[in-house]
């Protein structure tokens, strides 16, 4: 009998809808005349220009924005560190230098900030975040120096644990500080999970990216709202309005439109479905293993529904990732493995886990595929692997 596999990664990336896949083949076919430039100025261009101008108005209005304000990238990374680098790159024009983040972002915020802070020379706050990833909307707008700061990026909802941040009210919080300050949130892991307005968040930049939300990986958006300042950083094309250079992606794009227009369909009772089996799996977990412990926020509405994170103390989440997999069972580590060691999750380290559990953790998300029998087999599958990694 083949080995039963399940598949817990569905934070990492998801698998592309078949409707998904139907709506891009064409783009990259010669019969269906469909494999244009959309910069071409002949008909094979213009035909592939009003299929991404279709994918564009899906993606704004997945988020209550308008067209113009969508400028498609190649995933969530690139549009983080647009949203970062092009509003500090306008901002040092009028003398705002200053960007103020959590220590729990994604690398792709992370990272950039910490690169426009060594090599371009900004200031950057890090704001610490509480013992289940929460930041205060105060702490966050006492950060702001007013004058000074162009930027606030907060994520909407965190990656590795789950939690989902009070972004408007972060977003009164600062525009009350200073009105001059724009707020960017990387909502990559909320899109599939909940309804997002960029009006309701009161987001000036919102990060988007399609292969969380089945739809095809290298695709994504950066939301701009109208009359916020951005350089450009990628140089050599007039693509998307002059912002960012660089022939579009188009069967990917196009598949991002259709996952987006899909989403209306399946969202709101997935969600509703998973968070049952977030509590089921939870529960069979707890009852094998009593000492293990989640990290991030309890269950419900500060918590996104697909994810479970979880520590087993005296386990190397390494180890156990490994002999997870090798039982047919998928999922991942916060930790990074970098010249031979094991660097744990910058992100449980910010909740002020102790070295040792930050180390034994490990992040189960789950999504379409995922079924009850499923989980119930994962938790009696973990609690082996987690006593035969003890002894
Ligand atoms: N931001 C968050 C919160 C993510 O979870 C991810 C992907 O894991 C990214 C950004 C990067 O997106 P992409 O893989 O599309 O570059």
């Amino acid at each position: 009998m083949a080995r039963r596999t399940v598949y817990l990664d569905y934070a990492a990336t998801t698998p592309v809808d078949p409707e998904v896949r139907a709506a891009m083949l064409p783009f990259l076919e010669q019969e269906s005349g469909l494999f244009g430039n959309a910069s071409s100025v002949h008909r094979f261009g213009q035909d592939v220009r009003r299929a991404l101008d279709r994918a564009r108005d899906a993606v704004a209005a997945a988020i209550g924005g308008h067209s113009s304000e969508v400028y498609f990238t190649s995933g969530g990374t690139e549009a983080d560190n647009t949203a970062l680098l092009g509003v500090l790159l306008a901002g040092r024009e009028r003398g705002r230098d200053h960007l103020v983040t959590t220590q729990a972002e994604h690398h792709a915020v992370l990272d950039c900030a910490h690169f426009a802070e060594k090599a371009l020379g900004f200031a950057v706050t890090y704001i610490p975040v509480g013992p289940d990833g929460g930041v205060s909307p105060g702490a966050v707008a006492g950060a702001v120096v007013p004058g000074r700061t162009a930027l606030v990026s907060v994520m909407h909802a965190n990656n590795e644990i789950g939690t989902v941040h009070p972004i408007a009210e972060i977003a009164r919080a600062v525009k009350g500080r200073d009105e001059g300050v724009a707020l960017h949130t990387d909502a990559v892991q909320t899109l599939g999970q909940m309804p997002l307005s960029a009006e309701a968040l009161g987001a000036d930049l919102m990060t988007l990216s399609a292969h969380k939300i089945y739809g095809p990986k290298g695709a994504g958006a950066l939301y701009v709202r109208k009359g916020v300042r951005f350089t450009p950083w990628l140089h050599g094309g007039m693509q998307e309005r002059e912002k960012r250079a660089g022939t579009e992606n188009v069967p990917a794009l196009v598949g991002f439109g259709r996952a987006v227009e899909l989403l209306p369909s399946w969202r709101d009772a997935e969600a509703a479905r998973i968070a049952d089996l977030q509590a089921r799996f939870l529960d069979a977990v707890r009852e094998r293993l009593p000492d293990a412990t989640l990290n991030g926020p309890a269950p419900g509405p500060r918590r996104l529904p697909n994810n479970v994170n979880l520590a087993f103390p005296g386990v190397e989440g390494e180890t156990l990732l490994l002999s997870l997999d090798l039982h047919g069972v998928a999922v991942s580590s916060g930790s990074a493995c970098a010249s031979g060691s094991i660097d744990p999750s910058h992100v449980l380290i910010a909740l002020g886990l102790p070295l040792p559990l930050a180390r034994s953790a490990v992040r189960f998300s789950l999504g379409r595929g995922s079924t009850a029998d499923d989980l119930d087999h994962v938790a009696g599958v973990l609690a082996d692997c987690v006593r035969a990694a003890r002894v």
